[in-house]
């Protein structure tokens, strides 16, 4: 599929825009819901989504679309493909306006900028991006309409193996957004809201950023899962976009079990919108409990 090796290889724009012409429509109707979290505003922002067709390319590739389709069937969700939405978060701090990750980019109809001007957030006003991955699906939205930096007021932060890994393949990028890079070391805080976790195998660098404020905490858990209902049931299942498939499910499972034993909210860009709830253990899996309606 189209979809599945463009986002592997960390794509170019391009052909993200060509893959999701050719897997159906990936346009949402801008969106925000703002939330509170300890002392913080926090902005979830809807950007698009996309369809994988249930054919054991991306999810459940080691298991099969018979086995994907009955855990889609359980759930009440169709089964002959997995809709999966794509979610942007803003953290809004007294000195930061930071975005957490940027959608799919105009060039591939992410309307990341429409949602934000919803929520009254200017382009010019975001002083940090902070990025849990280089996938395209996460960085898009750093690219404006015209090729140029679509957050050029901000610092924009990476784990420093992720901006190595992405500086090898996208000469584009590092033209468009490199000046204004700053990379870190997973574990520390990278805002002093903000620190970032290292959540190993979807890319070299794949990092969640943990939030907290007033006794408050929400992870924003990137790629760690994709589907709300294939992702949590079967955190064991090889997922196509996981980089390195072994250290992903390791790192997806002991995620996801600490998240259930601390009931710790969670932000989840891939989740349906607005992607913020908990995982609760069922079985050998977790399930998914949205927390605003
Ligand atoms: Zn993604």
């Amino acid at each position: 599929m189209i979809l599945k090796s463009a986002l592997m290889a960390g794509l170019t724009l391009l052909a993200f825009g060509a893959a999701r012409a050719a897997d159906g429509p990936g346009s949402v109707a801008p969106e925000v819901q703002t939330f509170t979290l300890g002392g913080l505003k926090l902005v979830a922002v809807h950007d698009g989504r996309f369809i994988a067709p249930n054919n054991a390319e991306t999810f459940g590739v080691d298991a099969g679309p018979a086995a994907v389709a009955a855990v889609l069937a359980k759930a009440g969700a169709p089964t002959d493909k997995i809709t999966v939405s794509v979610n942007a978060l803003v953290v809004i701090t007294p000195r930061h306006v930071a975005l957490l990750d940027t959608g799919l980019g105009p060039r591939a109809g992410g309307v990341l900028q429409a949602s934000l001007a919803q929520a009254g957030i200017a382009a010019n006003s975001v002083t940090d991006v902070l990025i849990t991955h280089t996938h395209g699906d996460h960085i898009g939205g750093l690219i404006n309409a015209a090729g140029g930096s679509a957050f050029p007021k901000a610092v924009i932060r990476m784990s420093a193996k992720e901006w190595a890994w992405a500086k090898a393949q996208d000469a584009a990028l590092v033209k468009a957004i490199g000046p204004q890079v700053k990379t870190f070391e997973p574990g520390t805080p990278v805002l002093p809201a903000i620190t970032a976790i290292a959540i190993d195998g979807h890319t070299p660098g794949h990092v969640g950023y943990e939030i907290s404020s007033g006794g408050a905490k929400l992870l924003d858990i990137g790629d760690t899962a994709h589907s709300s209902i294939i992702s949590l049931a079967k955190p064991d299942w090889t997922m196509g976009f996981d980089g390195n498939a072994s250290l992903s499910k390791a790192s997806r499972r002991a995620t996801l079990t600490g998240l259930a034993k601390t009931h710790e909210l969670i932000f989840a860009p891939h989740f349906p919108f607005p992607g913020v709830g908990r995982v609760e253990k069922d079985g050998d899996g977790f399930t998914w409990k949205p927390a605003l309606k």
